[in-house]
């Protein structure tokens, strides 16, 4: 199954953060710590303007910590990029990260000169949960469904398994995936990098074979049954992702490759193959 989705006003959200740009001391930058690339909009970097930009690697408490580590100080080697990881609702750390925003902006902070940023990201990364945090009191709506803040800045996805990646984390929202194929694209994942913690989790003696056993097991354990002792596939997958998400089986990231070098291999795997593909010669016409 193909995930399609369609990035909206990406192109109109770009320009007006563009102009606010002009007017910010700083970006902050909101990450799913758990896709620290796949929750990233390559583009913002053009619009940039060289302004100082934290990425912020957000619900860390959910991400794999060693994933979240080589992805900090990959961003780090960016000029004028910090990375920092933090949960959102965690008043310590968010008090971390208005200390680099200070940092960042010396010259300003004093009466009459306030430091201003803006907070950025896709939907759902946390983006009014941290908002809420750094002014102490509700004034950004948070929800638990994708999409509520206003003006969606989606990335630009070229590949398949961004998507599902992303609808794994529950980026995505539930109107535009089929839980079933999610589920068992996130079955296939777990059994490849976290077949300890699925076991745990589900009780299981042995990872099953495949990703389709996966589900199965998990709706078993969970008791995801229709009559007869069926396992209801479409309830398991769900129920599965629900707790990936939540955490229930253990701090994971979705990220796949899942190191920025592997990452930028795979990057440049696909370029060439693309200009292989352009240089190919057109195959000789029969006489
Ligand atoms: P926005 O669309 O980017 O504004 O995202 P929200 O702030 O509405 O958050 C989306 C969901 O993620 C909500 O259910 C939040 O409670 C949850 N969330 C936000 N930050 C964190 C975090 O640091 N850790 C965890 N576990 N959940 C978070």
């Amino acid at each position: 199954m193909t995930i399609r989705w369609y990035p909206g006003h990406m192109s109109k959200a770009l320009e007006q953060i563009s102009e606010l740009v002009r007017k910010i001391d700083v970006i902050i930058e909101v990450l799913d710590a758990r896709l620290p690339y796949s929750s990233s909009n390559h583009l913002l970097e053009q619009v940039r303007r060289n302004k100082p930009c934290i990425k912020v690697l957000n619900k860390n408490d959910l991400a794999d910590p060693m994933v979240t580590k080589a992805w900090v100080q990959h961003f780090q080697r960016s000029s004028g990029v910090r990375a920092l990881p933090l949960s959102a609702k965690n008043i310590p750390e968010v008090k971390n990260l208005v200390k680099l925003v200070k940092q960042l902006a010396p010259n300003r902070g004093n009466p009459g000169y306030p430091i201003r940023t803006m907070v950025v990201g896709i939907p759902n990364v946390g983006k009014s949960t941290l908002i809420n945090t750094l002014a102490g009191r509700n004034i950004a709506k948070v929800g638990d469904r994708p999409a509520v803040t206003l003006r969606p800045l989606w990335p630009v996805m070229n590949d398949q398994g961004g998507a599902y990646r992303l609808a794994t984390s529950g980026a995505i929202g539930a109107n535009a995936l089929d839980y079933t194929n999610v589920g068992t694209f996130a079955a296939a994942y777990m059994m490849r990098r976290y077949p300890d913690l699925l076991k745990e989790r589900y009780k299981l003696a042995e990872v099953p074979q495949g990703p389709h056993d996966v589900v199965e097991a998990v709706g078993r354990c969970l008791g995801c049954l229709m009559s007869g002792g069926v396992v209801d596939v479409h309830r398991a997958a769900e129920t599965f992702l629900r707790e990936l998400r939540a955490g229930k089986a253990g701090r994971i990231s979705f990220e796949e490759p899942d190191t920025p070098a592997d990452i930028e291999a795979e990057l440049l795997k696909m370029a060439g193959i693309e200009v292989q593909a352009q240089t190919q010669p057109e195959p000789e016409q029969p006489e």
